[in-house]
């Protein structure tokens, strides 16, 4: 034998006693089988065995377990991106004739998606106003397949009636998928969600989630996942993965088991540190309207409220991102010049991560319908990150010193 072959086979065994609270990083692409016998009879579908590394390993395996106890579901599967989980969903579930209803305010790719490569399949859709459950109700036709749902909203932050919407979709037979970015499994149970007194508990379908954001914490990671409670529509979606080969790394999962751990610390420092500044925007002369639906005023805090605030959390929990509607009498460049001259907000997409980040929004650009709630002006959002809040307030005061009076 060849020593270069002897390094290939070197006889390396995982130290039984090695026990170490962190998961081991498990990287394949071939998984050996003991013999022929065992490689027709393993089964990858239920996670029972290891089949090859795009069907799951020991690291993914544990991360999709532990986001679906995070969340009260029974089945995970992990995707690229967050927008990749939105992507699988459709193509998994949808055919051609066959429609979808999004929220107009939801992330927008999910939009282009639809108007994108699922219009070109035959897959037709409508954008409904989350904020109106009969219109979500006049446009659910035989053809709707399934609704996506969102709360709180992208960029203006609206809290949806989520009982209603999911009530809704559950009595016309659609299937309901949420978005549930923003709740990080925390703000709410989506799948445990309480109607009212003595009513039985409901649930969305399938929920899922950009780990990009909060459960990755560090803006260093792209991961999604797929999470539900349904063995039936579990095996549609792991037939599917598997026939997309949309996997994930074993190094990104490693990061992802490592944030886990602090995301229930990281949200509620967040959220506090949020609901101050939005708090404080409010009273600021140049800002007319302030988005964050855990505010009084903001927009569906009344839904919010109802879903969000608990005997165990008597303040609720959202997350660490809001906007704010600035005067109209400031043109867009004035609003450009705002967040350029901020010093600690960088300029940027996503939320989440340790860094407090600012982005302009033209909202008429990205919405179809109305929105007679929001004041006129452009739109603002600030994500907050783990800076200490009293710096984060000074910048956008000396931001908002820099506005022309
Ligand atoms: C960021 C985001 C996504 C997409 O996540 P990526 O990992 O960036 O693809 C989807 N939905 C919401 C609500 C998001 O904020």
């Amino acid at each position: 034998m060849t020593r270069s072959t002897d390094l290939i086979h070197h006889p390396y065994q995982p130290p039984a006693e090695f026990d170490a609270p962190q998961v081991g990083v498990f990287k394949a692409s071939t998984v050996i089988f003991p013999n022929v016998a065992a490689m027709r009879t393993r089964e990858w579908l239920n996670k029972s065995s290891y089949t090859y590394g795009l069907h799951g390993t020991p690291t993914t395996f544990t991360l999709e377990e532990r986001l679906a106890t995070l969340e009260g579901g029974t089945h995970c599967i992990l995707t690229p991106s967050g927008l990749a989980a939105i992507a699988h969903v459709d193509l998994a579930l949808l055919k051609a004739g066959d429609e979808v209803l999004i929220p107009d305010n939801a992330y927008g790719p999910n939009k282009a998606l639809a108007e994108g490569e699922l219009a070109r399949f035959g897959i037709d859709h409508q954008f409904y106003d989350a904020m109106n459950p009969h219109d979500l109700s006049a446009r659910i036709t035989a053809r709707t397949r399934l609704v996506w749902l969102e709360a709180a909203g992208s960029v203006s932050m609206e809290f949806p009636d989520l009982v209603a919407l999911v009530q809704l979709c559950k009595a016309r037979g659609v299937m309901c998928a949420l978005d549930n970015t923003w709740g990080a499994g925390l703000a709410f149970n989506a799948f445990d969600l309480t109607p009212g007194q003595g009513d039985a508990p409901l649930g969305v379908d399938l929920t899922i989630h950009a780990l990009t954001k909060y459960p990755s914490g560090g803006g260093d990671v792209l991961m999604g996942s797929i999470i539900t409670r349904s063995d039936a529509l579990a095996k549609t979606l792991k037939l599917s993965h598997m026939r997309m080969g949309t996997g994930v790394g074993a190094n990104d999962a490693e990061l992802l088991l490592r944030s886990l751990p602090s995301l229930a610390l990281r949200y509620r420092a967040q959220d506090l540190a949020a609901r101050q500044l939005a708090a404080w925007c409010q009273h600021q002369a140049a800002f007319v309207q302030v988005l964050h639906p855990a505010l009084p005023g903001g927009p569906g805090h009344d839904h919010w409220e109802r879903l969000c605030v608990t005997p165990k959390e008597p303040q609720g929990l959202a997350a660490g991102i809001f906007s704010v509607v600035v005067d109209s009498r400031f043109d867009a460049h004035q609003v450009d010049a705002f967040c350029d001259a901020l010093r600690w907000f960088k300029i940027g997409y996503s939320w989440g991560g340790p860094m407090s980040l600012v982005v302009p929004y033209h909202l008429g650009a990205v919405r179809q319908l109305a929105n007679a709630h929001l004041h006129a002006g452009r739109v603002v959002r600030f994500c907050i990150g783990l800076e200490a809040v009293q710096d984060l307030q000074d910048d956008l005061a000396q931001a908002l010193r820099q506005l022309p009076t």
